[in-house]
């Protein structure tokens, strides 16, 4: 039973990091925070990510390309460009890589805006951090599952970033309907995205991208926009007017 708690809590916190922080606030500057908060959602970032623990900046610029071309050669991510969700995975870390170590050239206006933090970077993303996530995942298991074949799921947890960016960014450019005709393949996949933190009303959030509620029909539903009014209310964070806009 701890177990599966554990694996519920860290596959939302994971991902609530990964949709607030890193999507709608780091790279579509949804809303605004003062230092402390912003360091806060850091450090969020690094507990809830742990092993997979994503950098901000190239995040963001990856995303932000993602926007700018969307389904087209010069998309970092498309699901078009690879045969197979692990391939499209391997593909999305090689470009993900190349933007984290500066191994190409960024393109200018691209990289504005998107929050810093480089010496918290250096170690939330070295590999001793890592280790030491994947050992704490490690002994949870050991002291927690009911018996050995839990430790099969320890995977989920070790690559939990990764698996929710490719499920969001995979799916949601393969099945699902569409709201909104573009020139791209966004779909949204509700109700499924309502486990997915509402980033899979995808096809609603490529037609708008600076809205902070994905949401468009009255029957769909954005958990994470609820996050981020509760968060407002709280005077945590700050929504832009522009991304409360129809
Ligand atoms: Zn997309
Ligand atoms: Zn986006």
């Amino acid at each position: 039973m701890l177990i599966i708690i554990f694996i519920i809590a860290h596959w939302y916190a994971s991902l609530f990091f990964q949709t607030v922080f890193l999507h709608r606030y780091a790279a579509h500057s949804m809303f605004e925070m003062n230092r402390f908060w912003e360091r806060t959602f850091f450090v969020g970032a690094w507990i809830s990510q742990g092993t997979s623990y994503l950098n901000p900046f190239a995040y963001a610029y990856m995303h932000r390309m993602h926007h700018m071309h969307t389904d087209q050669i010069q998309d970092p991510h498309s699901p078009h460009h690879s045969s197979n969700i692990v391939k499209f995975m391997l593909n999305t870390y090689r470009y993900y890589s190349l933007v984290k170590n500066r191994e190409i050239t960024l393109q200018d206006g691209i990289d504005v805006n998107i929050p810093r933090w480089i010496a918290f970077e250096k170690i939330s993303e070295s590999w001793i951090s890592r280790l030491l996530w994947a050992g704490v995942y490690i002994v949870i298991y050991l002291l927690f599952a009911p018996n050995i074949y839990w430790l099969a799921l320890l995977p989920i947890h070790f690559f939990m970033s990764p698996i929710h960016g490719a499920i969001i960014n995979w799916f949601s450019h393969k099945i699902g309907y569409r709201n909104y005709k573009q020139d791209n393949d966004s779909t949204n996949l509700f109700p499924i995205e309502i486990l997915l933190g509402g980033e899979a009303l995808h096809n609603n959030h490529h037609a708008k991208p600076w809205r902070a509620n994905f949401a468009s029909k009255w029957y769909e539903f954005d958990p994470s926009f609820l996050a981020m009014k509760l968060l407002h209310s709280f005077k945590i964070i700050k929504l832009n007017p522009n991304s409360l806009n129809k």
